[in-house]
């Protein structure tokens, strides 16, 4: 499984790519996105996703 962003909530900030420990998120025409094949939900890292926890888009930018 893997999360994905929602473009069109994505404001580019770029502070999901620094957190992610498996490298999937890039910046793609100005927006992010996640590479489903790299995400693995932060499984082994963390508790929880910490692009969704760290996106200022609260809740609707990165869905659980
Ligand atoms: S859930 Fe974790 S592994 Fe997946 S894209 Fe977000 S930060 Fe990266
Ligand atoms: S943290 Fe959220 S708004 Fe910022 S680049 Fe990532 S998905 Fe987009």
């Amino acid at each position: 499984m893997s999360y994905k962003i929602v473009a069109d909530q994505c404001t580019g900030c770029g502070a999901c790519e620094y957190e992610c420990p498996n490298k999937a998120i890039s910046e793609s025409g100005g927006v992010f996105v996640i590479d489903a094949g790299k995400c693995t939900e932060c499984k082994g890292f963390f508790d929880s996703a910490q692009c969704a926890a760290v996106c200022p888009v609260d809740g609707t930018c990165i869905p659980a």
